[in-house]
């Protein structure tokens, strides 16, 4: 097929007036420098076509990337109506799915940092205990607890063990599942990720859940050292899993720790 500058010039124009329609109808000021932008390109092309009819084909198909990326922004145009936007306390802006705009989707939120940059990017729950919810988006990497903290009852006498419901046993069942994997478990206490080695499960002569953990990373402070800690698994908001191997037992390590009553699973 041969195309000829005409037709050039006519596909360069059609995107020009893609442009235009959009600063029209939006007056949002991403979209608007978007537009300049795009019609910078344009411009440039038409020169380029002008001059030199070698270069027709490759600007064609630069036309058709450009009028691509208009069709995909007024998708997102479209899209972005459903949503609204949202201020969990303490002060972390999400977006919602609005009512009436389900389309038959269940109800969820979206980073409000991708939302602005013109991409849907769901929030995923990574954690719920203690009056705290995390959030995360794993396209740019938000990560933030909503809510406040709320410490836990500890209320428990010694002869319940294993029969309560609270978080803590829900905790100790994964830091021994950690344990048993063979894998490293991170915590996170007050909204600060910490990645550890569990060696023993269990609970003080109180009752309170604790663990015997090597600290590989993480904490409330960047001095915070690596090394052997006692950790509280009642005042866990959450943990999990992660698929990184312990390197459990380390040197020093003594089976049954003496700050447990009760052991529920050691290495
Ligand atoms: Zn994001």
């Amino acid at each position: 097929m041969v195309v000829g500058v005409t037709d050039a010039l006519s596909a360069l124009k059609s995107a020009g007036e893609l442009v235009k329609t959009l600063m029209d109808l939006r007056d949002v000021s991403v979209v608007q420098s978007k537009a300049i932008e795009l019609q910078r390109e344009i411009f440039t092309a038409q020169q380029g076509a002008l001059a030199s009819q070698e270069s027709q084909a490759a600007l064609l198909k630069r036309v058709g990337d450009l009028e691509k990326e208009l069709m995909r922004f007024e998708n997102w145009e479209t899209e972005k109506q459903r949503y609204e936007l949202e201020t969990l306390p303490p002060g972390i802006h999400v977006y919602r799915l609005k009512q009436g705009m389900e389309n038959g989707e269940p109800p969820h939120k979206i980073c409000a940092n991708c939302y602005n940059k013109g991409v849907k990017s769901l929030l995923h729950v990574t954690g719920q205990g203690s009056g705290l919810t995390g959030w995360r988006c794993y396209a740019c990497g938000f990560k933030e607890d909503s809510g406040q903290y709320v410490r836990p009852q500890v209320n428990r006498s010694r002869g319940d063990w294993g029969a309560s419901q609270r978080g803590g046993d829900m905790w100790t069942s994964i830091a021994c599942e950690a344990l048993r994997k063979g894998k490293c478990l991170e915590p996170r206490y007050d909204g600060f990720a910490r990645v550890v080695e569990v060696h023993a499960v269990g609970a003080t002569q109180e009752g309170n859940d604790i663990m015997r953990i090597w600290q590989v990373r993480g904490g409330s402070n960047s001095g915070e050292r690596a090394g052997w800690k006692l950790m509280r698994l009642d005042e866990t908001f959450s943990a999990h899993v992660i698929d990184e191997e312990s390197k459990a037992p380390r040197a020093g390590y003594k089976r049954g720790d003496k700050a447990m009553e009760f052991i529920s699973c050691q290495i």
